[in-house]
């Protein structure tokens, strides 16, 4: 089932990017697996997918350390400081970066750890209240800062979309994103590379695809609906 699932989502992903005439190697499914079992997600895993999300520190620590050591796996859910020090040598790449207090921390502790953590800068292009992220008018002298600690590097941006019936009613969404990776990328900022838009979801990863996207955060298409009332910490 969760085999038939990928296989349609990757029809999808093919098709969307060969109609804006991307590479299909420029664009990589994140398979969502939050709240869901070990046994499924090794089903995505036995079916060829090698990155995950998961959106919280205990869920992506546990799993990362029950499952095979070559999944990368990705933060993309709110971080607090906090817990920085528990993915920092886990996470293939932070998503949810919103603050220059939590740069701060990730690259104090990467420096603890001795490695450089790749990070992107969420971003509430919508200016929904109920989102975390930077407004656009902040992304760009937060990169400025960020830039400038040790062991973090900025590889470009992320957004998670206002949930809507019609995804193309987010394509201006998906469109402002990349134009503001475009700004950036513009004043060549020593240290920030905007290489990577994280952007689309199960209800409009098509049009994000044909924005730019290089991610593509799928969960529900993928594993089915996610039942929250089981697990209460999710
Ligand atoms: C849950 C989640 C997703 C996946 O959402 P679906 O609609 O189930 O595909 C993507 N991105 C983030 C940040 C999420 O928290």
């Amino acid at each position: 089932m969760i085999k038939d699932n990928l296989s349609e989502v990757q029809r999808n992903i093919a098709s969307a990017v060969k109609r804006s005439g991307r590479r299909e190697e420029d664009v990589c499914l994140i398979a969502v697996s939050k709240t869901k079992p070990v046994s499924l997600i090794m089903e995505a895993y036995d079916a060829g997918i090698r990155d995950f999300g998961e959106n919280k520190v205990q869920e992506l620590v546990s799993k990362y350390e029950e499952m095979p050591k070559d999944i990368r796996w990705h933060m993309i859910g709110h971080l607090q400081t906090n817990k920085v020090k528990y993915i920092v040598d886990k996470a293939y790449m932070i998503h949810s970066v919103d603050s220059l207090k939590l740069a701060q921390q990730i690259s104090k502790e990467a420096q603890k750890q001795n490695k450089t953590c790749d990070i992107l800068l969420e971003v509430n292009v919508a200016d929904e209240l109920s989102k975390f992220g930077l407004s656009c008018d902040q992304v760009c002298e937060t990169a400025e800062m960020i830039a400038k600690l040790p062991a973090i590097r900025i590889r470009g941006l992320m957004t998670v979309a206002p949930y809507v019936d019609d995804p193309e009613k987010n394509r201006t969404i998906f469109r402002k994103l990349k134009q503001l990776s475009v700004d950036i990328t513009n004043k060549n900022i020593d240290n920030v590379f905007m290489d990577t838009l994280s952007m689309g979801m199960s209800g409009d990863y098509e049009v994000a695809i044909e924005e730019g996207a290089k991610y593509v955060r799928v969960g529900t298409s993928v594993f089915g609906e996610r039942n929250y009332s089981i697990n209460k910490e999710n």
